[in-house]
C-alpha cells in the first residue's frame, strides 16, 4: 500500500505562547512542542506536508514598519508574508528534524517560499475587511490612511488597518512541493496561506497588498497534492455546535453535507472556526477522504480518524 499523504495546517497555538506571546523564544518553544506531535505522524510512516498561519508574526512586522517608518522604508504585506514563511519555516525544519532524529527516523525538512495566485477581480479587493496589526488612536490611523491604507473604527479599542482577504486560486509553487515529497523531504509550504500574487495581462506576477486565510489555502493545497487527509490543528479539540452556550455539543464523526448545514446555520465564528469548517467541508466535497479539526496532540490520532471532528463523505 502506498503511503497516505496528509496535509497538516498549524494554527497560532503551534507557534506562539499560550497567551499569544510571540517573542522569539515563545515561538521556538511552541513549535518545538508542536513538532513532537507531527514527528509521531511522520515517524509512523505518513507522508506529511505542513502548512501554518502567520497572523501574529505579520502583525509584529507591521508594528515595526510603523514605528520605524521615518528611518527605514516600510515593506509591503507580500514581503511580510514571505519573511514570516522563511522564519517560521526554518524554525519548523530545525524542530521537526530534531524530533525525528530523536526517534531514530531522521528525515530532511525544507520550507518553500510559496506564492498563491489570487484573482484581481476578487470582490475582497473592493471590501478590505481583514484586520491586521495593532489598534491605534484615530489621529495616528489617519496618518496611515493618508498614505493610502484602509483603516476601520473598532470602537473603544481604537482603529485598525483592514486589508483584503481574497480566495486562493492556485498554489504556484506546488511543483516544488511535489518534488520535495518525491525526494523524501518533508515540505513546509504555503505558510500564512501563501504570498498573495496576481498575474497581469503580460503574464508577469506581482505581489499584492492582501492576506490569505491559511485554512482556505490548506484545503486547496491538500486538493492539488491529492492528499488523502487534511488535518487542521488548532487550540480546541474539535468543532462545537452552539459553542459557548449551555447547549454546546462537540462534533465527532460527521458527513460533509451535514457539517455544511451547521456552517450555514452560523454555528462557527467567522475568522476562527468558520474557515476551518469551510476548509474541511470543501476538501471532502472535492474528493478528499477525510478532514479533521483537532488539537495539536490529536494530529496523529486525528489523521487516522480517531480524534477531533472527523469529516468524511
Ligand atoms: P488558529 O490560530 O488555530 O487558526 P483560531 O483562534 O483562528 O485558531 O480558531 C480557533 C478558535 O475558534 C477556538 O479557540 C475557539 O475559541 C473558536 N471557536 C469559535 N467558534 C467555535 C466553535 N463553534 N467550535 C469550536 N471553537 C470555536
Ligand atoms: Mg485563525
Amino acid at each position: 500500500m502506498s503511503l497516505s499523504r496528509v496535509v497538516v495546517a498549524l494554527g497560532g497555538n503551534a507557534m506562539t505562547g499560550p497567551d499569544g506571546s510571540a517573542r522569539p523564544d515563545d515561538q521556538r518553544s511552541a513549535l518545538t512542542a508542536a513538532m513532537e506531535h507531527v514527528a509521531d505522524l511522520v515517524a509512523g510512516g505518513t507522508e506529511v506536508v505542513l502548512t501554518h498561519g502567520n497572523g501574529p508574526q505579520v502583525g509584529n512586522l507591521l508594528v515595526k514598519n510603523e514605528l520605524a517608518a521615518d528611518v527605514v522604508p516600510p515593506v509591503t504585506l507580500d514581503w511580510c508574508g514571505a519573511q514570516t514563511q522563511a522564519t517560521i519555516g526554518f524554525t519548523i525544519a530545525d524542530a521537526l528534524e530534531s524530533a525525528l532524529a530523536r526517534r531514530g527516523r531522521p528525515r530532511p525538512v525544507s520550507a518553500v517560499v510559496t506564492r498563491t495566485l489570487v484573482d484581481p477581480a476578487d470582490p475582497a479587493f473592493d471590501h478590505p475587511a481583514k484586520p491586521v496589526g495593532r489598534y491605534l488612536p484615530e489621529r495616528e490611523a489617519a496618518r496611515f490612511a493618508a498614505l493610502g491604507q484602509d483603516w476601520a473604527d473598532f470602537g473603544a479599542r481604537g482603529w485598525r488597518r483592514v486589508v483584503p482577504s481574497p480566495q486562493p486560486r492556485e498554489i504556484l509553487d506546488a511543483p516544488a512541493v511535489r518534488a520535495l515529497l518525491a525526494a523524501g523531504v518533508v515540505p513546509v509550504a504555503a505558510g500564512g496561506g501563501g504570498v498573495p500574487v496576481v498575474r497581469d495581462a503580460s503574464g508577469t506576477l506581482q505581489g499584492v497588498q492582501a492576506v490569505l486565510d491559511k485554512d482556505r489555502t490548506a484545503a486547496l493545497l491538500a486538493c492539488v497534492l491529492s492528499a488523502e487527509v487534511l488535518v487542521v490543528a488548532t487550540d480546541v479539540n474539535c468543532a462545537v455546535l452552539d459553542y459557548g452556550t449551555d447547549r454546546a455539543r462537540p462534533i465527532g464523526r460527521i458527513s460533509a453535507g451535514e457539517l455544511r448545514g451547521y456552517l450555514a446555520a452560523g454555528h462557527f465564528a467567522e475568522g476562527s472556526m468558520g474557515p476551518k469548517v469551510e476548509a474541511a467541508v470543501r476538501f471532502v466535497e472535492a474528493g478528499g477522504r477525510r478532514a479533521v479539526i483537532t488539537g495539536l496532540d490529536g494530529v496523529a490520532a486525528g489523521s487516522a480518524g480517531q480524534a477531533g471532528t472527523v469529516v468524511e463523505p
